[in-house]
């Protein structure tokens, strides 16, 4: 048993900048395993970036198109814990072996190893055989090797003997191609403003991503109501409400639109009214100031102005500040609201 997930392929995994080099170099491999010059390979990235998809991807791809390989995918966890067992029932030389046997070791989150130093001397040892036989080792951590606290030095430098790869987060063009991707593997239809937007809202890991797109799917089934922005509106408040601060956009935009004395609605518009433009403004500037959204998404949310126009606001109320005693005192008070709200 391989302990590959047939659902991860090349074929479904997005490309893009945020993944080009540790894509390509894992096709590579994946295509000529253990003769390329990226043996070991490894890829590190944070939670949620693809790591383990695109490993399995590896894995798959090896195992399609060469079935007598022996293509074995195993979390660094049940690596440790095998051992571990091994150790207890006098069973390490078959824990050995087995390994001995593989031809493709895909090994997920070597970070796992940390400060384990029998499960390493182990794993060391598999390495060595393994590398010096031609088979292909790939590796995923989520940092960068020279980061791997706990790790032996010996372990460290042989992982730089291949290939070593980064995965970003991915950029919203990338984004939004997944959301269609995932789309049209689930059938499901979502308006356009609504993949958008969540392409824009969403823009930490692909996981959580897709984790909105699976509560904004059950939403509408359960309330039998199609897909809109208010009902992603609402999935992603079911998603974020934990990591974003009680100060979100929504609230700044309610406060600041209150205190000007001007709608909601005109914080989006395109009108260039005075009193209006300067309570975008402001707006702006405490959702730069208090919230963690590109500027791109503050654009966004501000009736799809571009990032340009939110860098102008932020320098145009700094400069008011310094320059205008009443509106210094107005950005104060309000800053207190939104402080007192953040804790
Ligand atoms: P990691 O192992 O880095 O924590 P995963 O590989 O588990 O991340 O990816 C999380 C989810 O995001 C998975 O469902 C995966 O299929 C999906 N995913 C990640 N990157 C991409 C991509 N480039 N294209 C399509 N789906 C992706
Ligand atoms: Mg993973």
């Amino acid at each position: 048993n391989s302990q590959l997930n047939g659902a991860y392929t090349f074929e479904n995994y997005i490309e893009g900048d945020c993944n080009r080099l540790a894509r390509s170099a894992g096709y590579a491999v994946a295509n000529k395993p253990g003769t390329t010059s990226f043996n070991p390979l490894m890829i590190y990235g944070g939670v949620g970036l693809g790591k383990t998809h695109l490993v399995q991807a590896i894995g798959n791809q090896i195992k399609n198109s060469n079935p007598e390989k022996f293509v074995l995918y195993v979390s660094s966890e049940k690596f440790v814990n095998q051992f571990i067992e091994s150790l207890k029932t006098n069973n390490v030389q078959d824990f050995a072996n087995f390994y001995l046997l593989v031809d493709i070791l895909i090994i997920d989150d070597v970070q796992f190893l940390s400060g384990k130093e029998k499960t390493q001397e182990m794993f060391f040892h598999i390495f060595n055989h393994l590398h010096q036989s031609g088979k292909q080792i790939v590796m995923t951590s989520d940092c960068p090797p020279r980061d791997l606290k706990g790790l032996e030095e010996r372990l460290l430098s042989r992982f730089k003997w291949g290939l070593t790869a980064d995965l970003q987060s991915p950029d919203f063009e990338t984004r939004m191609a997944i959301i269609h991707k995932k789309m049209q593997s689930d059938g499901i239809d979502i308006p356009d403003n609504v993949v958008e937007y969540l392409a824009y809202s969403v823009d930490t890991n692909v996981r959580e991503l897709e984790g909105v797109l699976i509560s904004l799917i059950a939403q509408s089934s359960l309330n039998r109501k199609e897909i809109d922005l208010e009902l992603a509106k609402q999935a992603l408040k079911h998603i974020i409400e934990d990591v974003e601060t009680e100060v979100n956009l929504d609230f700044i935009q309610k406060t600041v639109a209150e205190y000007f004395q001007v709608s909601l609605d005109s914080l989006k518009a395109k009108t260039r009214k005075k009193e209006i433009v300067t309570a975008r403004q402001v707006a702006m500037y405490f959702a730069k100031e208090f919230t963690s959204h590109s500027l791109k998404s503050i654009g966004y949310h501000f009736g799809g102005r571009d990032h340009s126009t939110v860098i102008h606001s932020v320098q145009t109320v700094s400069d008011l500040i310094d320059t205008d005693k009443k509106f210094k005192a107005s950005i104060q008070e309000l800053q207190k609201k939104f402080k007192s709200k953040a804790g």
